[in-house]
């Protein structure tokens, strides 16, 4: 979805630019969080459709801020995909279990990645419409 808000939480300042220079060409409007402190600011002003979370940070982790956004009424429905450098067995489990809509395996595949998130945000929009 061309116009999308997606917020890139990573310390890593050279892949944060990388993540957000790739979303930016494909049109979308890209907001930045080193930590999750950063994050838990950013979100107190704006409401991204998307969060991309990268799951080692310095201070509290991905999955643990991931955790906090899921328990609050005001950014549960915010999809949010993690990030993670390794690609562990069972850290795909630990993703979803801390209500990731999905799970990126670093290093970023630069060409799928547009499409990766135009699928999640498409993904999200249809659960919203799915009768309870
Ligand atoms: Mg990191």
């Amino acid at each position: 979805m061309s116009g999308a808000r997606v917020l890139v939480v990573d310390d890593n300042a050279t892949n944060r630019k990388l993540i957000s220079d790739l979303l930016a060409f494909a049109g979308y409007e890209i907001l930045g969080a080193a930590d999750a402190e950063e994050a838990q600011a950013l979100l107190r002003r704006v409401r991204p459709d998307l969060i991309l979370m990268d799951i080692a940070l310095p201070g509290m982790d991905g999955l643990t801020l991931t955790r906090q956004l899921k328990a609050d009424a005001r950014t549960r429905e915010i999809p949010i995909v993690a990030l993670t450098a390794f690609a562990m067995k069972g850290d795909d489990r630990k993703a979803f279990a801390a209500g990731c809509a999905g799970y990126l395996a670093k290093p970023i595949d630069t060409r799928a990645l547009p499409g990766q998130i135009a699928a999640y945000l498409a993904a999200a929009r249809g659960a919203e419409k799915e009768p309870r």
